[in-house]
This record gives structure tokens, sequence and C-alpha cells, in this order.
């Protein structure tokens, strides 16, 4: 354990890490890592280590973790699912944490006819979407396909066929970087287009959303029909990130792609998806420099052609090349 009152340690020296990891390591709900690569927890499969890979099952933890990493001034960062970032192959200098355990749990209401769910932020998304439609809540077949948490799926305002998150959401909980809890209502929350736009630094704990009572074979249909669209329009078989450009107002960034000529392009082991131009997908072996160089590729030729600029959805990690990003 750190003796603060002996020892003064620089902040990232080799001293300063001993103690951090020694503290780290003390907090219980805390499973620690070091140097952990994190392509395994990416859905692209890409990205190289972390310093610190923590993963966290409670609020006493977090909090803990969280006062420990100001006060070494850790950089950090949260990653849920890994379904919507692209992480640089020299990966990320400090700590990426992951919420599990208590995070996962779901507590459903059915009161005077409104049925809410308040969930934590690492439920991962489809196994809601699953449970909801079991017990007879509405309200969030359309997120049936999108591979994130919960927490995710906040952040990214995620939406498909026309709905998004933002729909259904009552209240967020979270804490602050320092690890102060906040709580954030519906109305005081400005949503856009894949973007939650949460105070800066807000790590998501748990979120209510507003549902409505369902009928079990009519959203059993409406998910099977969207299942069946997006195996129709959807690459399978190589891991990637979903779509990898927002669409610009009144377009789609994949019709402007493949209007450019770009679908097949191949970058290293990286390549613009033949079945959705949005999508690229790594062929086996793809660093995060192939993907990067692929993207700036598209997003030149796309301005070129047509005098739109493309911006990225996938949110970048980690440390980059001098001179790379978008
Ligand atoms: C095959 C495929 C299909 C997809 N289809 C869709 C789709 O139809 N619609 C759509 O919107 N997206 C889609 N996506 C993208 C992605 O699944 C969503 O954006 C998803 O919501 C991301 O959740 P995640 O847990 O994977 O987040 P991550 O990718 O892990 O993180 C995304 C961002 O959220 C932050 N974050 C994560 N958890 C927290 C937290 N608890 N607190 C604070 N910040 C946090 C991360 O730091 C990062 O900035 C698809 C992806 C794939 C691979």
């Amino acid at each position: 354990m750190r003796d603060g009152a002996a020892v003064i340690a620089p902040v990232g020296s080799e001293m300063a890490e001993t103690f951090l990891l020694e503290e780290l390591r003390l907090i219980p709900g805390l499973r620690v890592k070091v140097n952990e690569p994190l392509a395994p927890y990416t859905s692209m499969k890409i990205g190289g280590p972390a310093d610190y890979f923590l993963t966290i099952s409670d609020r006493a933890a977090l909090s803990q973790t969280l006062r420990a990493l100001q006060r070494e001034g850790i950089f950090f960062c949260l990653l849920g699912k890994g379904s919507n970032v692209l992480v640089s192959d020299l990966g990320v200098r400090g700590a990426v944490l992951r919420l599990d355990g208590e995070f996962k749990q779901r507590h459903w209401h059915m009161e005077e006819g409104k049925a809410r769910v308040s969930v934590g932020a690492a439920c991962s998304l489809p196994q809601l979407v699953r449970e909801a439609v079991k017990r007879g809540f509405s309200g969030l077949e359309f997120a049936e396909g999108i591979p994130g948490t919960v927490g995710g799926a906040l952040v990214m305002n995620a939406g498909a066929y026309g709905s998004e998150i933002e729909k259904i959401v009552e209240r967020v909980e979270g804490v602050t970087r320092s690890g102060e809890p906040v709580g954030v209502d519906r109305a005081e929350m400005a949503f856009s287009y894949r973007d939650s736009h949460l105070p800066a630094g807000t790590i998501v704990t748990e979120v209510r959303l507003r549902l409505s009572r369902g009928d079990a074979a009519e959203m059993n249909l409406k998910i099977r029909e969207l299942v069946a669209k997006r195996k129709k329009s959807q690459p399978s078989g190589h891991p990637n990130s979903g779509s990898m450009f927002r669409n610009p107002p009144g377009d789609f960034a994949g019709r402007l792609i493949e209007a450019a000529g770009l679908k097949g392009k191949i970058v290293g082991r990286a390549e613009i998806s033949e079945r959705h131009a949005n999508f690229i997908v790594n062929l086996g072996g793809a660093s995060a420099e192939d993907v990067r160089g692929l993207m700036e590729f598209a997003q030149q030729e796309v301005e070129r052609r047509f005098s739109i600029r493309l911006q990225p959805e996938v949110r970048w990690l980690g440390e980059w090349p001098s001179g790379s990003g978008m």
C-alpha cells in the first residue's frame, strides 16, 4: 500500500506506477491487468495494449479506482463492448476501464401500465432487447443487432431504422471523472445524431428507459424483419465496427463511398466491404493504420468527387502516430 507521507514519487515514474498498481490491486471489486492487448475486446479485433486494463464490478470499486487514477494523474477512457471504436496499434497510455458485475443488472418495473427498466451500463443491448420482448416490454426492438452495451449505446445515441435510444431514455446515472455522482434527466439532455452530449468525462453507470406494454408476437415479427434487413445489407464473417462514417445531412455515407467506386478497396488487410460501403472489414490481421489509411482515402475521394467531407462515426482510442487523425 502506498505510504504517501514518507515517499514522494513523481507522476509517471516507475515508483509511482508501482504505488498505483499496489493500490489498485487492493481495491475489492477491481480486476487489474497490465499491458493488456485490446484487440480481443473490440469487434474489429484491432488495437495495441493498454497500460492498465481495469474491470470494475461495483460502485465502491469505481469511485476508489477513479480517486487513485486522479491522484496519480493517469489518463483513462471507458470501453463498452468495443463495437464502435478504433483502437490504435500503439494502444492506450493510461487505463482502460470496463464495467462489469453489478453494472450488468436490470430492474423491471410495471406501474399503472407504465413499463420501465433501470439497467446497468455494462448490460449487453442485444440481451436487453431479448429480455424486454420476453417480458412483453416494447420500445427496444429497433436495437436488435446493435452489438454494444447500454452505456455505449447511450453515449453514441445508437439507433437504427428510424429509432434512436434517445426516444426511450428517461434518466441517466453516472459519475464524473473524479467519482462524484451525477444524474441527468431526459429533459436536460441534448441528444443528436450518434451523440448524447453528456457533460465531458461522464461515466455512465445506469440508464432508465421508458417502454410500453407490447404484444410478444408483434415484437418478434418486427425483430425478425429487422434481422432479415441487416442480413441482406451488412457484411458478415469478418470483424468490423458497423458504420465507419456518420451519414451527412440528407445523404448516406455508404452511398457516397460506393458512388466513388470504393467498394472492395483494400489497404493492408482492411477492406471497404463489397456488401455495404460504409463498413470496413478486417480480413484477418488488419492494423489500425490499415483502417485509418482506408478511412482517409475514402474521405479524400468522396470530398474530391462530391465536395462532402465525411465525419467518422467510430471513436478513436489510444495513442496515434503524429500526423494521423481525421
Ligand atoms: C455489426 C455492427 C452493427 C452495428 N449497427 C449499429 C446500428 O445499427 N446503429 C448504431 O447506432 N450503431 C451500430 N453499431 C455500432 C455500435 O454497436 C454502437 O455504437 C454501440 O452502441 C456501441 O456500444 P459499445 O458498448 O460497443 O461502445 P464502445 O464501442 O465500447 O464505446 C463507444 C464510445 O462510448 C464510450 N463509452 C462506452 N461505455 C461507456 C460508459 N459506460 N460511460 C461513458 N462512456 C462510455 C467509449 O469510451 C467510446 O467513446 C454497430 C456495430 C457493429 C459491429
